[in-house]
Formats: C-alpha cells, structure tokens, sequence
C-alpha cells in the first residue's frame, strides 16, 4: 500500500508528548503514513506571528489535505488570533464530530452507557471573531449564523448519523432568546429533518438541553449544534464519560480535514510523562479510517480498548480498584503496543470501513425581495436622562423617518422607560418609517449628517430590512 501524506503539529504543552505516543503506536500498527511536520503554536505566535502559524506550513496543508495536530497554547491578550479558529475556517472544516463514549466498568464514570456524538458547527456563530469596543464601557461580539452553514452541519449530522446506524439526532439552540440565529439554526433542523423518515428527531433549548446530558447522557445519540454550545458541552461529555482525555475529534470539510483530540495543551501537566494520549490517539484513528486504512484504525482502536480492559490506566482515569496500573505517556503507549491484534474481551469490538463523504451542498434558493425600512443608530452618549436624548433626537428626520424608539443594552428607554433601567454610555436609536413604507440611501446620509453635525457621537448603524415583507430584525424589549 503506498504510504499516504499527512501533515503533523506537535503542539504545546503536553501536544510533543501525546503525538509521540500517538505516532508511535499508528506507525506499529502499520499505518502507511508520509509524514510532514510543521510548527504551530506559542513558539510562533511569540516569534511574532499573529495567527500561530508560518505562511510555508500552508503550503504543506493544502498539500497533504489531512492534518493531525496536537494541541497548542494560544498566549493570553491581545493581537493574537486563535490558530484553532483560524485553520477550521481557511480550511473550510464545517463540520466538527466529538465522540464521547463510556468505557464502564474499565474507567470509572457515573454514565456507563454513554455513547453521543456531538456535531458542532465549526465556523460561524461567536466564533466569527468579529468583536468590537464601541464605547468607554460597552464591547460586542457578533453572533454570525448563515443559512447556507446551517444547512450543511445539519444536513452532516443526519447523514453522519445514518451511515454510521445511529438512530437519533437532537439539535439544542437557544432560539427562544435568538430568534433570529439560534432561530435559523431550529428552522433548519426541522427543515432537513423532514428528509430522513428513518431518523428520530429531537429538539431541546441548550440550557435544559446541556443539564439533560449531564444526567441521561445514554438518552442521545448525535447531537447537533451552533458552535459555542458543542464547543462547551462536548467538554462536558467528554469529561462525564471518564476524563476530557479519552475523547478525539475530526474537523470535516469539502477539501481537507483535520483531527485531534478534544482538551487542550494542559500546560501544567507538560513535560511530566503524565498526559492520557487516548484523545489525540482516538483522533488519529478517525484520521486512518479517512484515508482509507480502516483495518488499521480498527487494530488500534482495539488494542488501545483492551489495554483499558487491562486496567492500564493514566492518571486522569486511574481508580483504586478499577484500575490495575498507574502509568505515564509513553508506558501506556506501549502497553497499546504490546496489545496490537488483540480484540477486547468485554468492550465491544471495533470494526471500521471506510469512512463515507458526503457531498453536501446548501440548497439554492430564490433570490428575496430586501427593502430597506428604518435604522438603528448607536450613539455614545454620556450627557444625562433617556428622556432628554429622545427629545434630541426627535429633532431629527429625514424623509419619511423619524424616531421610534431608544434602547439601552437591548431594553427600552425611551418613550416611557423606567428610572429603574440601568443605563450605560451606548444607546440604540431606532429610526423607521410608517407601516408599508421604504427608506433610500441618501434618506439614511441625510439623518446621520444630521446627527452628527448636532454633536452626537454615532459608533454604528445597522440597517433595517423587510424580506418579502417580513422584518429582518428583532423587535424592542420593553
Ligand atoms: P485543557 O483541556 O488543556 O486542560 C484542562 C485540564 O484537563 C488539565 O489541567 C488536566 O487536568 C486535564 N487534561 C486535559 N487533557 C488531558 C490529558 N490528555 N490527559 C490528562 N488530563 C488532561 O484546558 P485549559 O487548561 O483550559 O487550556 C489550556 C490551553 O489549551 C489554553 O491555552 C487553551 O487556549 C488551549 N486549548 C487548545 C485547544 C486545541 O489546541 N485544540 C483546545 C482547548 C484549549
């Protein structure tokens, strides 16, 4: 078989120590790998580079299309970008896949029959990276759902589900509050949903969602979700199956993708022999079964079960009386040696096949009618009552806008606010026209002339927009 290239990071913290132990056990297995390695990570943000990475390693990534990376430490403060972030996106990785699966009654866990996988959206949500300080006092972080990549994570997790014979998919979303992202998000779900008859459906709102999983996680099967919940609660899952290092986790895209473990550098277990490899080596296992070595994926996966059955056990998982004996890294890495083309006893067997792509595409849909009726302008403003800013601004109009409404972090202040309301230096002035009307450009120049040449400070706009008739924008609170 000829060997297949792949582009390694060896990461930080304890990312040197875990790929090692993980390299060596693929390349036991006989894992036909044609091995590049890069350097990601602190030593590069603190050479200077903002994003982690060098523009060469690149190279080697696009190259190769398949990336097994340790993780790394992305130094505190300003300036520097989340290389994780970064790569997921320019790699077009949409599709994050957690496993978190139970080992009982080898690692101890209050959930012994716990067996999800989370689905996480990869690239858009909080993780947009488009954050702002607008005033003195008031920082933004935009939320950024997509129709089209909605579409896609949905439409993946029924398909990972129904080729790999999971029953059940369960979206969580907070659209109650966000009814216009996390909204979106439901929508969808129950949109595709309607496609796979085979495949139970399931929704929950994240915060009952998350406490549900965290008492019966055995009652899920896939579950589906915006980035920052699967980012959170796949830690959860993780960690209540036995530890954060048991889990792997492949990075999906239409291109390339990436796999790695779940947790992070652990800087303060580095350097000790210490660190449970079971995550990145899991990850890596997801990586062969990609490339099209899925017997090889299958002895490792194996293996690496019955040296947990053998109760060969790193510190994170070790129990008096479950386990059998304490080890570090590179010891547990050759008890999973030791062990390859052994089956489990107990543990049920792992036998993979390839693993299936899916080509999925976002629908295409007819193109909206978009008119513009109104604008929410955002002052930074300090001089004193909501009243006194309304009556300001009630000076102002052009055409057919006028002033509606005032808010401050989201609720109403003027008219008839409450004294109640805490209010800071950032304020939300609504301008729309009547019922049934649009507004122009020029009308929009116009009012923020107007504005701005009285001495009123404005930090943003943000237009308002009715598609085929319905409003793009939420209403007031208030
Ligand atoms: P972490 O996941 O690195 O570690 C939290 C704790 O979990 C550790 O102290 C340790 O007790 C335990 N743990 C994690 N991995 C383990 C393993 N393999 N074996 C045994 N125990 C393990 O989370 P953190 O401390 O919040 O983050 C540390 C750094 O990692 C930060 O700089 C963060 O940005 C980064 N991070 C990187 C990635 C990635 O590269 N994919 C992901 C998450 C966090």
């Amino acid at each position: 078989m000829s060997k297949t290239p792949i582009t390694v990071a060896y990461g930080d913290g304890i990312g040197p120590e875990i790929m090692e132990a993980t390299l060596n056990i693929l390349l036991a297995a006989g894992a036909q790998l044609e091995i590049e390695t890069i350097e990601i990570g602190e030593k590069v943000y603190l050479r200077g580079g903002t994003s982690g990475i060098e523009t060469e390693s690149w190279d080697s990534l696009r190259r190769t299309k398949v990336f097994l990376k340790a993780p790394i430490t992305t130094p505190q403060g300003g300036g520097y970008k989340s290389l994780n972030v970064t790569t997921r996106k320019a790699l077009g990785l949409y599709a994050n896949v957690r496993p978190a699966v139970s080992y009982s009654p080898f690692v101890k866990t209050k959930h012994p029959n716990m067996n999800v996988v989370i689905v996480r959206e990869n690239e858009e949500d909080l993780y947009a990276g488009i954050e702002h300080r607008q005033t003195q006092d008031v920082y933004q972080c935009l939320k950024v759902v997509s129709r089209p990549g909605t579409e896609k994570i949905v439409r993946y997790a029924f398909e990972y589900a129904r080729a790999n014979g999971r029953k059940k998919v369960t979206c969580f979303a907070k659209d109650n509050i966000m009814k216009f992202t996390d909204g979106l998000f439901s929508k969808v779900f129950y949109e595709i949903g309607e496609e796979y008859p085979d495949i139970e459906k399931e929704h929950w709102i994240v915060d009952i969602g998350a406490a549900k999983l965290a008492d019966t996680p055995e009652n899920f099967d896939v579950i589906v979700m915006p980035n920052l919940y699967g980012d959170i609660l796949s830690d959860v899952a993780a960690q209540i199956s036995g530890s954060v290092g048991l889990a792997g986790s492949s990075n999906i895209g239409d291109h390339c993708a990436m796999f790695e473990a779940i947790h992070g550098s652990a800087p303060r277990r580095a350097g000790q022999n210490l660190a449970n490899p079971s995550g990145l080596l899991l990850g890596g296992v997801m990586m062969l079964q990609h490339i099209g070595q899925a017997d090889i994926a299958s002895k490792v996966h194996n293996a690496w079960l019955k040296t947990l059955e053998d109760g060969i056990h790193t510190y994170d998982i070790f129990r008096e009386g479950t386990s059998k004996e304490k080890v570090g890294t590179k010891e547990f890495a050759q008890a999973v040696i030791d062990r390859l083309g052994q089956l489990p006893g107990t543990l049920a067997t792992v036998d993979y096949k390839e693993s299936a792509t899916f080509d999925i595409k976002p629908s295409v849909r007819e193109p909206q009618k978009k008119e513009q009726v109104g604008i929410d302008i955002f002052l930074n403003w300090t001089g004193g009552a909501a009243e006194q800013l309304g009556k300001t601004l009630e000076q102002y109009t052009a055409g057919n806008l006028s002033l509606k409404v005032i808010t401050n972090r989201g609720v109403k202040v003027y008219p008839g606010g409450f004294p109640e309301t805490f209010c800071t230096d950032h304020w939300r002035c609504r301008f729309m026209a009547p019922d049934g009307e649009t507004i122009s450009a020029a009308q929009v120049v116009e009012l923020y002339d107007n504005i701005s040449k009285a001495g009123l400070d404005i930090i943003k706009t943000e237009n308002l927009y009715n598609f085929d008739g319905v409003a793009g924008f939420s209403s007031v609170h208030g």
